[in-house]
Parts: structure tokens; sequence; C-alpha cells
């Protein structure tokens, strides 16, 4: 059965249906089957993982402990020693593989998504859309990314130089609720297909999907070992998964981000962190308001605004504030909240009760401190326990934690702005860098602001897709938003060690023995060096 569609209440409409317990097509047999991949050594508790949608229990997966881990590592790094010299074309299929195979299984998985996380499904349908993207291009791109480049040789005609790029051996990822899919997954696609061996740590509240991405993978001819999963609180068995990998791959929030940073530095690893973010949208004078009004529903609500490009912060010029917030708050208050695993609703719940108390407490702070809430500013526990309206807030001011920290819920703050420059000052108050958004109808400008915005990724009228959609090129965040890139050529060279291999063909490249011969040497390289100094194109 599934659940009534309901649309927030705009000044007092009546609340409608309660979350149903429907699960589609997931059942017991199927989540058992998935918690039985965890790499587990027996004997464990068994964390329960809840379903937003009604707050009953979903399933169980082992509460895994340091040991579990380093045997996780332990089995990913014998598989990699074997996987590491297969050919790219096998690598290749296999990935190919998984993108048909995730497309054509998409009902399974969106159920799972929307199951775990309590998002509405046509934002669950992002995941499998950004999956099967990641799979297409790293499948055929990542031979292109890692092949051998001939360099420059220390002694023109005489030095043959290559960079070749070596995978770091098992990558260790540890991953967020709000995206359970393609934040376990897409990324270590492309360390897999650089060669090496995988142990993710997704997390408890959110690990059927990212399992169930794991058995299609085997599936699709990955091997069984090479990919582990280990299940429990990040800070039990994260530091032994840092101890135990050669590289970590960090999503989550700043606060442990600093951590993993701090534990990795003392393991003399290298690592990225895709961290939070307070993202700005500034919407210029002369923009298509409809699409400006649309992106920012978009924007602002996706995933229940549980995403670290959400919009937090929308600037908007004096000369059309009132139109565009009148359009923002009429579409906002027409949004439709519910729990049916189908695509008739626009927003679902939000994940936990962690999640609604973060929301409620800087919407309740706002308020107190003199805010007003233009829509929504409420819980709806008439739909299911984490259910709360997609809100508009104004006048708030510097002192409310919703101007500053990363709420991570469907709440957004609107502000007026006078000028460009004053616009692309205000977006850039902030500690975080991670994404923004820029609105006009003029190009030059919107790129002249674009470069101006101190953020990872900037987008021009779109609110956050079309960088992040555009996967050939980087996606990462500046200042408290992380470390490092995930996308592109650097989103898979990062898992490789680049090694210099040089045949010399001449004499060996020091001064001979003897004083003579020591001298004629040293003037002979005086003299080569200054040649090639006044060569165009000898660097
Ligand atoms: P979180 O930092 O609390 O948890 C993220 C992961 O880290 C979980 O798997 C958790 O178990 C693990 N963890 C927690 N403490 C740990 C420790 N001491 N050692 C090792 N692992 C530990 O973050 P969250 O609240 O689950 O996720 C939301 C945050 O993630 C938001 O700030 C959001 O902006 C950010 N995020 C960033 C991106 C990005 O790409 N930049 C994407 C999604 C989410």
């Amino acid at each position: 059965m599934e659940s009534e569609s309901v649309r927030p209440s705009a000044g007092g409409r009546p609340a409608a249906a309660k979350a149903s317990g429907a699960r589609g097509r997931i059942d017991q047999g199927m989540l058992d089957r998935l918690s039985s991949r965890v790499t587990s050594l027996g004997g464990r508790d068994a964390i329960p993982v809840y379903l937003p949608f009604s707050g009953e229990v979903l399933g169980h997966v082992p509460r895994c402990n340091a040991e579990d881990v380093r045997e996780a590592a332990r089995r990913a790094g014998e598989a990699q020693r074997i996987w590491s010299h297969t050919r790219p074309a096998h690598r290749r299929r296999i990935f190919l593989r998984f993108h048909d195979r995730v497309l054509s299984r998409q009902d399974e998985i969106l159920d799972l998504i929307q199951l775990e996380s309590g998002k509405a499904r046509r934002h669950a349908f992002e995941e499998v859309m950004d999956t099967a993207i990641v799979s297409r291009y790293y499948a055929n791109s990542a031979e292109e990314h890692l092949k051998a480049r001939k360099r420059r040789g220390a002694i023109p005609g005489m030095t043959t130089t290559w960079e070749t790029f070596q995978p770091k051996g098992v990558v260790g990822f540890i991953s967020p609720w709000n995206y359970p899919l393609i934040l376990s997954i897409t990324d270590a696609i492309p360390a897999l297909l650089a060669g090496n061996g995988v142990v993710l740590k997704p997390d408890h509240e959110t690990p059927f999907s990212a399992l169930w991405a794991v058995e299609l993978l085997v599936d699709s001819g990955l091997p069984p070992s090479l990919f582990q999963v280990v299940t429990g609180q990040g800070s039990e068995i994260g530091p032994a998964l840092i101890e135990s990998v050669d590289f970590i791959s960090f999503t989550g929030s700043t606060e442990t981000g600093r951590k993993i940073a701090r534990d990795a530095g003392e393991k003399l690893i290298d690592c990225s962190l895709e961290l939070g973010g307070k993202n700005a949208m500034i919407v210029l004078a002369d923009a298509d308001l409809e699409k400006a009004v649309a992106g920012a529903v978009q924007g602002c609500f996706t995933s229940g605004g549980q995403s670290c490009i959400s919009i937090e912060r929308l600037y908007v010029h004096s000369k059309i504030y009132e139109t565009f917030v009148h359009r923002f708050v009429e579409k906002t208050r027409a949004l439709r909240l519910g729990s049916a695993l189908d695509y008739g609703v626009d927003m679902g719940s939000l994940t936990s009760s962690r999640q609604l108390h973060a929301v409620e407490a800087h919407v309740e702070e706002a308020v107190a401190k003199g805010a007003s809430v233009l829509a929504g500013g409420r819980s709806r526990p008439d739909l299911g326990p984490y259910f709360y309206e997609p809100t508009i807030l104004e006048n708030v001011q510097g002192e409310m934690r919703v101007f500053r920290d990363e709420t991570f819920g469907p709440v957004v703050s609107v502000y007026r702005f006078r000028s460009d420059d004053e616009a692309v000052e205000r977006a850039n108050d902030s500690r975080y860098g991670l994404s923004a958004s820029v609105w006009t109808r003029d190009h030059a400008k919107g790129r002249a602001i674009a470069e101006q915005v101190r953020a990872g990724t900037v987008n021009i009228n779109e609110p956050y897709a079309a960088a992040w959609g555009s996967v050939d090129s980087p996606m990462g965040g500046i200042k408290d938003s992380g470390i490092g890139r995930r996308h592109g050529r650097e989103g898979i060279r990062k898992y490789t060690e680049s090694k210099t291999i040089a045949h010399e063909r001449g004499p060996l490249l020091a001064a001979p023995q003897g004083a003579t011969a020591g001298r004629r040497y040293s003037q002979l390289m005086t003299g080569l060096l200054q040649a090639w100094r006044r060569i165009p194109g000898i660097g």
C-alpha cells in the first residue's frame, strides 16, 4: 500500500495521511542476503536500520569491530594483487555491465534508497542516474586517464622518461547517509578501475543501498573479495580502517573530516575529504524569473535539503525581489510531501530524528531572534516521524545559526542585494566553499560572477546538477568544504601513485672521479645549461 501524498500546510490547511508500512520490492530475504555480504568474523551484535517513513526497523547489519576491518583490508589486498594485473578492457566490460544492470534493476534500488533515507523517488532517481553516468564515464575513460605518458628526459636525446600511474593498493571509503548509493559507490568506481581494492564503511543508518550495489558489481564480474564492506559506528571502526588502508576517501561533515585528516596524517597516507556546504544562489535582475524560481525549489528542497550542494542562502536583486519571493513561496507551498514509493511525491521525509531536531533548532532560534517564516516552518508528525515542511525564512541576521552554519535540511534564507559586487561579497561571506549558483540572461556576466565566487563548483542558470553531472570535470570544495576532487582526471588519479621511469642511454649523470675530470664535467654541464636556457621549448 502506498501512502497518500499531501501538500504542506499553507496557513492551516488540514494535514493528511500517515506514512504506511509499504516496503515495495524489498523483503526480509533480500535484506538478510545483503547483510551477509558484510565482512564480519561473527558473533557480533547487530545494528538496526530504521525506516524514516515510519520509524520502524527495516533490517539489521553486523556491528563490526577493528578486527573485522583489518580482515576486510587483508582480503581486499589479496584480491587486489591479482586485480591490478587485469587488462583495462576486462575492467571496462564489468563497469559497463554494471551500468546496464543499475538501469534495468532501478525499481529495486529506488525502493531501497527511499526506504533507507526517506527521500522522494524523484530524488532517489538522481542517484540511479549518477551511478550510471559515473560508471559509463570511468569505464570509457580510465585507460586514457592512467596511460603512461612520455616526459622530457634529464638529457635531451639521451634520457627517455615515462610518467606512470600505479594503484595505491587498498582504498578505504567512509560515506554518509544522505545519498546512500552514490556517495558509497561512485567514488569507489574509479578506485577499482585504477586497479585498487576497496573497503567501504557506509553510514550505519543506510548500509543496504551500498550492499545492493556491491552485489550487483559482483554479479557484473567484479572479483567477490575485491570490494569489502564493514558496518558500524564511524567513531568505533573509522580509526582501524584508516590504519589498514593506503588512501582514505571521506564524505561527511567538516567536523569528522578534520579527525580523518589528523588520523591520515599520523599514518602518512593521502586522503580526500568531501565535506559540508552553505551554498549560495544569486539571482540577478535580468534572470529568467520562472526558471530561477523552479531552480530555487529544486536546489533548496531536493532530498529534503539533505544534500551537500543544496542551496541554503538565496540572494535576489532588489528589483525583482518581491516578484521572485512571491512566486518562490507559492511554488514551495504547492510541493507534495509523502512517503509513496512512486513519482507522485515532490519531497520526502528527513532521514532521522537527529536531522529533524537539527532543522527545528535552526528555525526556532532564527524565529526567536526575529526571522520571519514565509513558507513551512514546522514538522509534520501526521505524515511520519521525521517530516518537515519546506521552509523559507526572511530577515535572517548574522547572529542566527541558520545564517552561517549548515542546516542540512529543507530550509533556505532569502536576502536582498542591490549590486552584483554586493551579491558576490555576501555569497563569499562563508567558511564553506562547495557549490554555488548564478542566474542571469547575460552569459558573460554570469561567467564573470562565477569566476569571483569562492566555491569548488559554480552553476549558471542551474542550481547544482549541471556541475555535478559534468563528470569529466573535477568537483569538490575549498575552505571548510574539503580537500581533493572527485570526477574527471583528478577523480581517478588520486587513487594512484605517480611513478617516474627514466631510461638513460648516455653516460652516468654525475661528475666522474678525479679533480680534472670533475672540473671538465662541471664546465661541460655549465655550457649545456647555458645553451638550453637559450633554446625555446626546453623547460
Ligand atoms: P558525519 O561526519 O557525521 O558521518 C559521515 C560518515 O563518517 C559516517 O559513515 C560516520 O559513521 C563516519 N564517522 C563518524 N565519525 C567518525 C570518526 N570519528 N572516524 C571515522 N568515521 C567517522 O556526517 P553526516 O552527518 O553523516 O553527513 C552529513 C554531512 O556530510 C554534511 O555536513 C554534508 O554536507 C556532508 N556531505 C558532503 C558531501 C560532499 O560531497 N562534499 C556529500 C554528502 C554529504
